[in-house]
């Protein structure tokens, strides 16, 4: 027990040790708030992988998988243009698994799970009518999030409050002290999924993905003007059905103020790189 003890404080020093981090490096957008991290960057990336073989199995079961292969094209495309710019972001991505896939719903959604996991459903490009700009524009916010890892940073929260740094510890740990048991791992992995998609993004959060998302857009060459556009879109359907997008991205005319000053700074950028 004393062992657990010792474990557990040794535990708690290096997470405040190097679990205050900022996850991507300074760019023009700025962005370099330092994040508290408790759950370690492997076990998110456990989680999401988990989570998102989930989603696709049953995207695949209910034959909704990847059924429009010129949407898949298209979107897959963009996607990589977007993937091939975040090397200014971090640089470890390269190394990343990344995976994009679309599954065919009315949903108006897409998001990007830590490690580069991608879905858009095929309702966003449908119903939206949303030009390669747009798609630029909504991709790139959640590649942003994955960037900057705030699934980890908001999984990390929940954990703290619902358990405290110490309870965490416990969890990681089994009597006998060894690190990470299986089943503190599967444990984690059902409730990170959980989290990952039931806690929305935190105001801030969803600035950082505002502002790195449009430098990473008009990197890759795509207007970053269209997110203002994208997002008058959104609000103009939330009067019939809320696009499912907005119940992690709450939205109002701020908010596309604010886009609209900030897509600005990116235009000399975006000229630069449109016809790369
Ligand atoms: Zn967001």
């Amino acid at each position: 027990m004393k062992y657990v003890k010792n474990f557990n404080l040794a535990f708690i020093i290096s997470i405040l040790l190097f679990g205050c981090t900022s996850t991507t490096k300074k760019s023009d957008s700025d962005v370099d708030r330092i994040q508290l991290m408790i759950l370690p960057e492997f076990m998110a990336m456990d989680m999401s992988q988990n989570g998102y073989t989930e989603i696709l199995d049953n995207a695949k079961k209910d034959g909704a998988l990847n059924v429009d292969t010129i949407l898949v094209e298209r979107i897959r495309g963009v996607s990589y243009n977007l993937i091939n710019q975040t090397y200014i972001f971090r640089d470890d991505t390269q190394d990343w698994n990344w995976e994009i896939n679309v599954i065919e719903s009315e949903s108006i959604n897409a998001f990007c799970m830590p490690g580069g996991k991608i879905v858009v459903y095929s309702g966003l490009v449908n119903k939206l009518d949303a030009t390669d700009d747009e798609l630029a524009a909504v991709i790139g916010h959640e590649i942003a999030h994955a960037l900057r890892e705030h699934g980890r940073e908001r999984m990390s929260s929940a954990l703290i409050q619902q358990v405290g740094i110490l309870g965490f510890a416990i969890f990681l740990s089994n009597q006998d002290g060894s690190f990470l048991s299986k089943q503190a791992v599967l444990q984690g992995v059902a409730l990170g999924t959980t989290l990952f998609f039931a806690l929305p993004n935190s105001r801030e959060q969803e600035r950082e993905a505002d502002d790195m998302g449009l430098e990473l857009t008009a990197l890759a060459g795509y207007n970053p003007m269209a997110a203002v556009s994208l997002w008058r879109k959104m609000d103009a359907q939330s009067d019939s059905e809320p696009p499912e997008f907005l119940s992690t991205h709450p939205s109002n005319e701020n908010r596309i103020e604010d886009l609209k000053i900030e897509a600005k700074k990116y235009k000399k950028l975006y000229k630069e790189h449109q016809n790369k």
